[in-house]
């Protein structure tokens, strides 16, 4: 069942989304080679403590740290560790927060210094899937709508959507339906309504798009090698279109 949101409830998700776009943004300053994943997950966690606000992601099923880092071939629900971030490295950043009774939730993929051409096209396309996700996040359209939104984006630049990990309702629950999945036809799914809330999150492998679970039961990494980007932004249908809560500014 999807939960229409009301205004206020609307606000109260976008006070916490503001927290996650604070830290992402303050990630995005601190992001160069020779730092440590886990320091910015120390960052995540003081920003978070500092606005009176709890990580959405710490104890979630029993992932240990606030923040996932998610280095190249890493796709998504990477750990912060005591890995040095390298130049030419892309690192996806998806933090949550938890915040006067409503989940925020958003993601970057960030360039670590100079990174190769094909690594910037690769970050590039996710971002722009993702908002051409969002421009289907209207009333009265289909929830594959954004799917194919964002899977046609991505495979008309020779990248390919995950299949195995999709966004989410958000609300007062960090995950509540629908799911969302990143590829689809338009006419297919849901229709959309006012009040819906919306984690649009697409994960874009550079060649196949078969995905595996390392053995720390978290990491998910490309089967193939190859890198993977991720974006994502909390999003309400409104009765003006789509209104992007986790918007960094
Ligand atoms: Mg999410």
């Amino acid at each position: 069942m999807v939960i229409i949101k009301l205004p206020d409830e609307i606000e109260k998700a976008r006070a916490s989304n503001k927290i996650v776009a604070e830290v992402l943004s303050r990630i995005k300053e601190k992001v160069k080679p020779g730092i440590k994943t886990k320091e910015l997950d120390k960052l995540a966690e003081e920003i978070a403590e500092k606005r009176g606000a709890k990580p959405a992601f710490k104890g979630y099923r029993g992932f240990p740290y606030a923040l996932c880092v998610s280095v190249n071939e890493q796709v998504v629900h990477g750990m912060p560790s005591d890995r040095i971030l390298e130049e030419g490295d892309i690192v996806g950043f998806d933090f949550g927060i938890y915040y006067n009774g409503f989940f925020g939730d958003a993601a970057v993929t960030l360039p670590v210094g100079k990174i190769s051409p094909s690594a910037a096209k690769l970050i590039e396309v996710t971002e722009k899937s993702l908002y051409q996700g969002i421009a289907q996040a209207r009333i009265g359209n289909r929830l594959g709508a954004i799917s194919a939104a964002v899977q046609s984006t991505v495979e008309k630049n020779g990248f390919s959507v995950v299949r195995d990990y999709v966004g989410h309702g958000i609300g007062k629950n960090l995950h509540e339906d629908p799911q969302i999945p990143n590829f689809g036809k338009k006419d297919r799914g849901i229709e959309l309504k006012s009040g819906m809330l919306l984690a649009i999150e697409p994960m874009v492998n550079e060649k196949e798009y078969k995905v595996k679970v390392l053995s720390d039961d978290w990491t998910v990494v490309t089967a193939d090698g190859g890198l993977s980007a991720h974006f994502e932004h909390s999003v309400a249908i409104t009765e003006n279109g789509p209104d992007i809560l986790s918007k960094l500014n």
